[in-house]
């Protein structure tokens, strides 16, 4: 093609607010540390070059078999972290950041507030944050997709409680049906949410929702429909981000030249010579150094 294509960025794609002052604090005290090492309790970004770049700042993975002294540091990544994994780490007597999200920490408050209270959290059951979350109560419950929380609330509603043999889970006993509550993951799908609010009032389960989904993450999924009419969309984003393969699974839905990438490197595997419009978004792993990179090479295709 002899013209240069069109390139559209999706608002409110890239890093947000959260992620990337985790990523400043980390390198900010890996700058001015003199003494003792900077550990991170996980990953802060599901990204290999932020990865990289703190790796050569010094800056290392917490292990099960890392030495920490008291003179180390260690990180709380902005997913946040359970209470019982706080005390684990405070146990090392060393100092601790804590980096996480205050959006992520108002989930928690609300979870902790209401911890006598049967509580569902849509989210992903394996994801960081969602671990970290579980630790505000005894009496909580994930569900990771409709299906799971229709069987949910029919279970509960016929038997009054809920074995681990379903959803490989601790047996729950939520006897007591009334004062329900439900919170999301801050990166929940908007529509996810939107489908279990219908659910729940069809099945006239006494429950108050909190939409916990963070603005960042509404404005990235709104973000996508400005993408819409573009003849192919570039995914930037870790491979093992959940919300960027959920940004992905979205526009995939929509659209047949749909291609998800983690850097620029990756871009040389892709034949985008045929497009005369691209949209790029990308997920909240994804600085705004990257996408600007990217931008700027498909721009030249
Ligand atoms: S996605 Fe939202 S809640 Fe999570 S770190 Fe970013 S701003 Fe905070």
């Amino acid at each position: 093609m002899d013209e240069y294509p069109k390139v559209i960025i999706a608002p409110g794609a890239g890093f947000c607010r959260g992620v990337e002052k985790a990523v400043e604090k980390t390198l900010h005290i890996a700058k001015d540390k003199e003494n003792g090492r900077i550990f991170l309790d996980g990953e802060l970004v599901h990204n290999r070059e932020v990865g990289d770049r703190l790796r050569a700042q010094g800056v290392q993975l917490l292990k099960e078999n890392s030495e920490v002294c008291a003179a180390d540091t260690i990180v709380i990544r902005a997913h946040g972290i359970s209470p019982q994994r706080r005390s684990h780490l405070e146990h090392f007597g060393c100092e601790i950041v804590d980096c996480t999200c205050p959006l992520v920490g108002r989930i928690a408050k609300i979870i902790a507030d209401h911890s006598a209270n049967p509580t569902i959290l849509l989210g992903d059951r394996n994801h960081v944050e969602v671990e970290g979350l579980c630790g505000y109560s005894q009496n909580i419950y994930v569900c990771e997709n409709l299906t799971e929380l229709t069987q949910f609330i029919d279970a509960i509603q016929k038997n009054g409680q809920i074995h681990g043999d379903i959803f490989d889970h601790k047996c729950v006993n939520f006897s007591k049906m009334d004062d329900w509550i439900l919170v999301c993951q801050s990166t929940l799908d908007m529509n996810f949410l939107e489908a279990a609010k219908i659910l729940c009032a069809q099945k006239k389960l006494p429950i108050k929702i909190f939409d916990t989904i963070c603005e960042a993450t509404k404005r990235r999924q709104l973000g996508l429909r400005t993408l819409e009419n573009c003849d192919a969309v570039i995914v930037i984003g870790g491979f093992h981000s959940a919300n960027t393969k959920r940004l992905y699974e979205k526009m995939k839905r929509k659209m047949m030249s749909i291609f998800w990438i983690e850097n620029i490197s990756d871009l040389l595997g892709i034949n985008l010579n045929n497009y005369k419009s691209i949209g790029i978004t990308a997920g909240a792993s994804t600085s705004r150094e990257v996408l600007r990179k990217i931008y700027g090479e498909i721009s030249k295709k």
